[in-house]
């Protein structure tokens, strides 16, 4: 079978020495040698090769959360989630996917979200009596402006000058306009006051077919946004999710462009917005209360942002209230919930779930993450502790 986007070097680098075997979330789960790296690998020789390309290869395939952790471990430099998304390509290019892969790449192709929403993804923001400007009606009036937020007279020049006043645009992504609204709309808050705006017309970021391997699927989104973004005038990014930031910093060529994510940005604007609280007559107050925080695979381990989210939390809660779990950083276990496999395998990824809440230290009163997928995971897994964005923590903080 032709592997487009398989490395053969990276194929049989792999000496089957199973270091890999002890971290693989899902081979901790299940015991199988097919649902960890090295049996993966082998069965990937195996399609490549031409000797295997039938339903049996699937649940081996399939169930890897492509969360990078044997990479980290691996002594010849594999890097096995490569190798499974390309494996993934190659079988759905010749027709050859499971039911969840066939279902998510028919709800992308529909409604440019995972989910099946037939709704206006800027949704939340309209429900805030906003709009894409950031401006209510009122301010809408006070600024001589029209609902489109921009001035009646001199449409294309006021245009123009409106667009080279985002310096930054805020991609949301699938899950927080749909399913987390709320954090959606205190992100943008924030970051609407940090120089962000909006992309006109966002649509699923295309990591999801990405992974499962629907690469020529996602060519079409990938093309979408980045013309939203070039549309903008933007040069920076600020990506909701992990998988958002992953994808727009790895799998889009966007010559110029910034890529970061919102603990990220936030941080580095931070007196900006201690300037923007203290206009409003607010701060970051101190919240006394202890917290852990929870790195998601896609921004912590395969991007290195490791250091940003934890600066942002020592701010907000103090240093003496910022407890570690148990596995961080580039060691971090995964949620279970990237990959494909929240939807494919829905326990397996719950097992894994809540073997990662097991790593939370005593005493913490929230788990904070970047991520919306993690954050879901995580919190179906039916842990006591809640789970929250980190802007949520902030939101907290800034609250008068
Ligand atoms: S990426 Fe994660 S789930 Fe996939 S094989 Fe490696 S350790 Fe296992
Ligand atoms: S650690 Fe690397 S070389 Fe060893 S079995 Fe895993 S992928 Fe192969």
């Amino acid at each position: 079978m032709s592997f487009e986007k398989v490395d053969k070097r990276d194929l049989y680098r792999c000496v089957s020495c199973g270091n890999c075997r002890s971290v693989c979330p899902a081979f901790e789960q299940t015991g199988r040698e097919s649902k960890n790296t090295r049996g993966r690998i082998l069965i990937i020789r195996g399609i490549y090769e031409g000797k295997l390309d039938d339903e049996s290869v699937f649940d081996s395939i399939n169930s890897c959360t492509t969360c990078g952790y044997c990479t980290e471990t691996c002594p010849a430099g594999v890097n096995p989630p490569k190798l499974v998304e390309a494996a993934r390509a190659g079988l759905t290019k010749t027709g050859k996917m499971t039911p969840t892969q066939m279902r998510i790449r028919d709800t992308v192709a529909q409604y440019s979200n995972t989910l099946g929403v037939d709704g206006d993804r800027l949704g939340w923001l309209k429900e805030a009596g906003l709009n894409e400007t950031g401006l209510n009606e009122t301010g809408l009036k006070e600024a001589g402006l029209n609902e489109t937020g921009l001035n009646e007279t001199g449409l294309k020049e006021a245009e123009g000058e409106a667009k080279t006043k985002i310096k930054a645009v805020y991609f949301v992504g699938c899950l927080d306009s749909y399913r987390y609204p709320q954090t959606a709309l205190k992100t943008y808050k924030i970051l609407k006051n940090l120089g962000a705006g909006l992309l006109e017309n966002e649509k699923c970021c295309g990591s999801p077919l990405i992974r499962l391997g629907f690469d020529r699927e996602a060519a079409d989104l990938i093309k979408h946004n980045a013309e939203q973004v070039k549309k903008s005038g933007a040069d920076t990014i600020i990506a909701g999710c992990a998988g958002c930031f992953n994808t727009l910093k790895n799998d889009y060529a966007l010559e110029g462009i910034t890529v970061t994510t919102v603990s990220e940005y936030i941080l580095s604007h931070i007196s900006e917005l201690k300037d923007w609280l203290a206009a409003e007559n607010s701060d970051i107050h101190k919240l006394d209360i202890p917290v852990t925080y929870h790195d998601p695979c896609h921004s912590g381990r395969h991007n290195r942002v490791f250091d940003a989210p934890r600066a942002l939390i020592r701010e907000i809660v103090g240093a003496g209230n910022f407890k570690e779990m148990t596995n961080i950083r580039e060691k971090s276990r995964c949620c279970g919930g990237g990959g494909g496999v929240r939807s494919g395998y829905n326990e397996l990824s719950l097992a894994m779930a809540k073997s990662r809440l097991r790593d939370v230290p005593a005493g913490v009163q929230y788990i904070i993450t970047t991520c919306p997928l993690c954050l879901r995971n995580l919190s179906d897994a039916g842990g006591d502790i809640p789970v929250i964005d980190i802007v949520e923590l902030l939101s907290m903080a800034t609250e008068k």
